[in-house]
């Protein structure tokens, strides 16, 4: 096999943790950390290269963004992360600079890669790279966001947990913004092909609206809480990342809530969408009820304003 190039922009502890999500897993074969912090990327860079001793024969090494020539894919995880009491809709103007200024770069050195975008407001950042793929004649669908890929594995993992079944069972989606407006879509769930009732019952136990609010509260309030205990999240968005850049790389035609932009919201948010080699190559949407697609309306309303504001 020949060599397959990943290039993380922003070597913090998001870009570090998916850069070792990666070597881990074995995905690439070579990975390029760049940061403006060039000491940081550097270090992050020659931690994680002695990671491959245990795992995959992976070269890790740190640049500049001319160093992303040649990669297939390029995350992207600069910019500021919450603090305490933050939403990620108040990092839009910074971190929005930034994406200004990473992003056409990446194109420029990296005109064939893929770009997936993981900083936060995720939707909006996406929409901004998506404005300069446009510029930069990168077709639609080899830009997307991270969205609420990790929403949606919170979701299916505290369900799975709490009904006691293993979480490949859990079919089910969180939809729209990547933060506060997001939509659980308890309509569709479904584990092994029935109702989440139904198959609690068959379990010899239930599922009650209790149960439903709790889990709407841990999933929504998941990243708050923990930044609360250790000042920011990295490793399941680090498996987020690993797991979408398999799927490019791999051209594994899964199905994942990524960010981008929906003509009929008239905004970047996430829905399931069919992903292969060449990026998103459907959009499938999702069957909702009424009150959840009443939600999802709301969630598009919040992030066109964020992006209207730019
Ligand atoms: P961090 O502060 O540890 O790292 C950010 C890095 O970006 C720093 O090393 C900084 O030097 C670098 N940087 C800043 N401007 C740059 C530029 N112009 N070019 C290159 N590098 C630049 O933050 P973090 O905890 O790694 O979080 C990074 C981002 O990921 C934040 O926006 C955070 O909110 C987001 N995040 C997203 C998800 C998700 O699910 N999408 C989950 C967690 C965190």
């Amino acid at each position: 096999m020949g060599s397959v190039k990943v290039g993380i922009v922003g070597a913090g502890f998001v870009g570090a943790a998916a850069a070792n999500a990666l070597v881990l897993r074995g995905i690439p074969t070579e990975i390029v950390l760049v940061d403006v912090d060039e000491a940081r990327a550097s270090s992050e860079a020659a931690d994680i290269a002695h990671v491959t001793t245990f795992a995959a024969p992976v070269r890790v090494t740190s640049g500049s963004t001319v160093d992303l020539s040649g990669s297939s894919v390029v995350v992207m995880t600069a910019g500021s992360a919450q603090t305490p009491g933050q939403s990620r809709l108040d990092l839009v103007s910074r971190n929005a600079q930034i994406a200004d200024s990473v992003v056409p770069e990446v194109f420029r050195h990296a005109p064939d890669a893929l770009l997936l975008i993981a900083t936060n407001p995720v939707d909006v950042m996406t929409s901004i790279a998506e404005r300069h793929a446009r510029v930069a004649g990168v077709p639609a669908g080899r830009v997307f966001g991270t969205g609420t890929m990790l929403d949606t594995a919170r979701f299916r993992q505290i369900v799975a947990a709490m009904i006691g079944v293993d979480v490949t069972h859990v079919h089910a989606y969180v939809v729209g913004e990547h933060g506060d407006s997001e939509v659980l879509v308890w309509s569709s769930l479904d584990v092994a092909g029935r109702p989440l009732s139904e198959f609690a019952s068959a379990m010899g136990g239930s599922f009650s609206v209790e149960d439903r609010s709790r889990v709407e509260d841990e999933v929504v309030h998941a990243a708050e809480r923990i930044i609360q205990g250790k000042g920011a999240t990295y490793y399941g968005v680090a498996a987020v990342i690993a797991r979408a850049v398999e799927v490019i790389l791999r051209d594994r035609r899964s199905i994942l809530t990524v960010s981008a932009t929906d003509a009929a919201y008239g905004c970047a948010l996430s829905l399931p969408r069919l992903v292969s080699g060449s990026g998103i190559v459907r959009d499938l949407g999702v069957s909702m009820d009424a009150e959840e697609r009443t939600r999802l309306e709301r969630s598009a309303a919040v992030l066109r304003e964020h992006i209207g504001s730019l």
